[in-house]
């Protein structure tokens, strides 16, 4: 019989989670696959991890993964993957948003020969339309600069079939949009289109602070772009100085050269040295990301490790 292992990274969830492990239980049942679950503590701070414990205690389908600390949901994720042995991978939320009952027909695509099935939100119940104009804004700009197309509208919930896991492990850069890596690897990728429900219990986890720099580390990660924008912007701004450098020249030569300008030397200090300090930013932000690379330190660490138990 083939398996199935459904990773699901969880911080903070200890009010949803045993609902959540009982609609997946659910699903897990309908299917004719070697079912297991794979629960990640990224490091919370409540009793998700004694919830964890207790679900694995009552039903041997049940793995748990512990972090030593809070790494992020991608590392989380990250983690869950790599422990994941199976010939086939689901990904999905613990905050329910994502129903599990989509599971089976992730399945049906793979048995067709598909390596990534993908859940699209057709729609985002109970978001703020400031969060929806945001994120929809975030796929459109990615799409125009990502030579990988990333989806649009599409979360982590997914399934991938053992090659593709298997791929997306050869992967290990530190900073992981995962959205843009599951892309990355490519193969036979089929979209499924879903509604999003709102959140079970608990809150979100993101601010708007934390979604831009994610924003950010999607777009660096998966475009160089804004460099090549800094130098045409520069370029764009030589040449426009150029054209107003000979006007002056002209107009000094024809009217003479009373000392004047001070609000046009005011203005163009002002503006160089802005275009100079952004251009100086976005050259950071890359090079921060390749210091991070370069230091070379191990993903994340695992603090316990409980694997299903074999029946
Ligand atoms: N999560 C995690 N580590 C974190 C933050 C979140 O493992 O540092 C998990 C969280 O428990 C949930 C999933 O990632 O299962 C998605 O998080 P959330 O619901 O907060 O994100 P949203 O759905 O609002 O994008
Ligand atoms: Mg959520």
């Amino acid at each position: 019989m083939q398996s199935l292992t459904v990773v699901v990274p969880a911080y903070n969830e200890s009010e949803g989670l045993r609902e959540f492990h009982a609609r997946l239980a659910a699903v897990f049942d309908q299917l004719d696959l070697a079912c297991s679950v794979l629960y990640i503590d990224d490091g919370s701070r409540d009793d998700t991890y004694a919830v964890m414990c207790s679900l694995r205690d009552a039903d041997s389908r049940v793995a748990t993964l512990r972090l030593s600390r809070n790494f992020g949901k991608e590392l989380a994720l990250t983690a869950g993957l790599d422990h994941a042995d199976a010939d086939a991978v689901v990904v999905i939320d613990a905050d329910l948003q994502d129903p599990p009952e989509l599971i089976p027909t992730f399945v049906t695509h793979w048995r067709e020969g598909f390596d990534v099935v993908y859940g699209t939100r057709e729609s985002r119940a109970g978001e703020t339309r400031f969060k929806k104009f945001t994120a929809s804004t975030f796929y459109r700009v990615m799409g125009r600069l990502s030579q990988t197309p990333v989806p649009r509208d599409t979360g982590d919930f997914r399934l991938l079939s053992r090659r593709a896991l298997d791929a997306l492990k050869t992967v290990r850069e530190r900073q992981r949009f995962m959205k843009g890596l599951f892309a990355w690897v490519g193969y036979r990728q089929k979209a499924v289109v879903y509604p999003r429900d709102p959140r079970f219990a608990g809150e979100t986890k993101w601010n708007y602070w934390k979604l831009w720099n994610f924003a950010i580390d999607g777009i660096t990660s998966f475009s160089g772009a804004p460099l090549k924008i800094a130098t045409y912007l520069g370029i764009g701004v030589a040449m426009l100085a150029f054209v107003f450098g000979i006007w002056i020249a002209i107009k000094a030569l024809l009217l003479g050269d009373p000392v004047q300008g001070y609000p046009t030397i005011m203005v163009t200090i002002l503006f160089l040295g802005g275009v100079q300090l952004i251009a100086l930013g976005v050259i950071g932000e890359y090079l921060g990301r390749l210091y991070v690379e370069a230091k070379q330190r191990p993903l994340y660490l695992v603090d316990e490790y409980h694997p299903p138990t074999p029946r």
